[in-house]
């Protein structure tokens, strides 16, 4: 229930909606004001990591609170800041190491963009900005994010707002660009990115961004193997940089500290994480080479850009705890194991007709639904069908995470599956088995 008295002011992101108000959070679960609970199956939008209600987060909070929580990062640095940059370039794949803060993760994307164009000036390549990015695939909300961005529902009310930019083709196997199974694959969607490059002239190409595992536009769409090495090898023949978008996939949620470990491959510029501070605090990040800042600083001397939040200690004193609990914790190993029991009871869900592929890569677990198995044809966008099915888990005291338009921007059904790190298995148990009685029960009251 809304507070008494207060009710009517705040514009919700759906105005039609009933929303419940959140009072607390304990580890997994989250707890409304009228007492029910719900296990936070999707750590909301694959956000909490290391779960709800730490004390050693709020004993963090207190501390740099106590100290100073806001200094100017045109400014001030600080200890924390210092402090945390140091950490994600240890964690960070070879030869990544400056770190620059931001407070969302769209924010995020278009500040690798800003950098990586500076970059290309300031090293005398000033014909070279544009940005290949893929279809199905969420960069964010904002102008500039959305044009990268390729899931159809999101930009068409948008579309005369944003800039064209060239997509390429997902690596999105369960429905194969190229029509191929995974035996005859031989990445024709990285190729893709070669072809891309030579129609819009490798002269003007400053990079490409992609998300390691898609996760809203899709569902966790983990890469054939040997697709991010070959992306690699065409970004270096090009000169163009890889940029990868690890705002779901970063630190720990797919079983490694960033996705990209998986492939063994080092990228240009990471853009971070949704789980940088778990939800305890808006951080966000782009980490990246030191010769991309040390062009900028030899070349225009500073970054042409900043936002008013970025590098606030308090922001960074919270992600320091998160990242110190996950390491104390043996959290991203945690998550890999627990992502392959998960993934292991989630295929007891085949059992549902409507269940065409069930996917993932440690706690990042995506579930596809078709009309068909045999042609994988999607359901009729009109049902809504994932919106119904993550409604029905909500009513039942299950966060999942609905999405569509996977299959051609407009058809396709998905539900994301990534609760905190934390999860135990009969909590992953309990989890299926609220899923499994939501789609039993959305089948039945659609009447698929
Ligand atoms: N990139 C990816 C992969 C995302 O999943 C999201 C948000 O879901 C964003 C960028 C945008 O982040 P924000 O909502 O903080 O702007």
């Amino acid at each position: 229930m809304n507070p008494p008295g207060n009710e009517g002011h705040v514009f919700y992101r759906n105005p039609t909606k009933h929303y419940p108000t959140a009072v607390r959070g304990e580890g997994i679960y989250i707890f409304d004001s009228e007492g029910k609970r719900y296990l936070d199956g999707s750590g909301g939008a694959v956000v909490v990591s290391i779960g709800h209600n730490v004390p050693e987060i709020k004993q963090a909070m207190l501390d740099q609170a106590s100290a100073i929580a806001f200094a100017h990062g045109s400014q001030f640095t600080s200890k924390p800041a210092e402090d945390l940059a140091a950490k994600l370039s240890r964690l960070a794949p070879p030869g990544l190491e400056r770190v620059y803060y931001l407070s969302g993760g769209s924010e995020a994307i278009e500040t690798a963009v800003k950098m990586a164009r500076q970059y290309q000036v300031d090293r005398g390549r000033p014909a070279k900005y544009k940005i290949i990015s893929r279809w199905t695939s969420y960069h964010g909300n904002t102008l500039g994010a959305l044009a990268l961005g390729g899931h159809t529902g999101r930009r068409q009310y948008y579309q005369p707002l944003i800039q064209h930019t060239p997509h390429i083709a997902p690596a999105y196997c369960y429905r194969c660009p190229y029509k191929l199974t995974p035996e005859k694959c031989g990445l024709e969607c990285a190729e893709e990115l070669e072809q891309m490059i030579l129609y819009e002239g490798p002269d003007s190409v400053s990079g490409f961004l992609a998300e390691p595992v898609v996760g809203a536009t899709a569902g966790a769409l983990v890469p054939h193997p040997g697709y991010f090495e070959r992306i690699r090898e065409i970004c270096d023949r090009y000169d163009v940089l890889l940029m990868v978008d690890e705002v779901m996939t970063g630190l720990g949620r797919t079983g490694k500290s960033f996705a990209m470990e998986h492939w063994g491959v080092s990228p240009d510029m990471i853009v971070c994480a949704k789980g940088l501070a778990g939800g305890y605090s808006p951080i966000f990040c782009v980490i990246t080479r030191e010769e991309v800042h040390q062009t900028i600083k030899e070349g225009t001397g500073h970054f042409i850009h900043g936002h008013t939040y970025s590098q606030n200690p308090l922001s960074c004193s919270i992600a320091l705890a998160v990242l110190d609990y996950i390491e104390t914790h043996d959290l991203v190993r945690r998550s890999a194991a627990r992502g392959e029991y998960l993934l292991r009871r989630l295929e007891s869900l085949y059992k549902h007709p409507i269940v065409g592929d069930v996917r993932g890569l440690g706690l990042f677990a995506g579930v596809e639904m078709v009309q068909d198995r045999s042609s994988r044809r999607p359901f009729d966008p009109a049902l809504k069908l994932a919106q119904h099915m993550s409604n029905r888990a909500f009513q039942n005291g299950l966060i999942i995470y609905p999405g569509s338009g996977g299959a051609d921007g407009i058809h396709g059904d998905h539900l994301l599956i990534a609760p905190p790190f934390i999860i135990s298995e009969e909590e992953i148990d309990e989890l299926v088995s609220l899923l499994d009685a939501s789609i039993a029960e959305t089948t039945e009251e659609l009447g698929l």
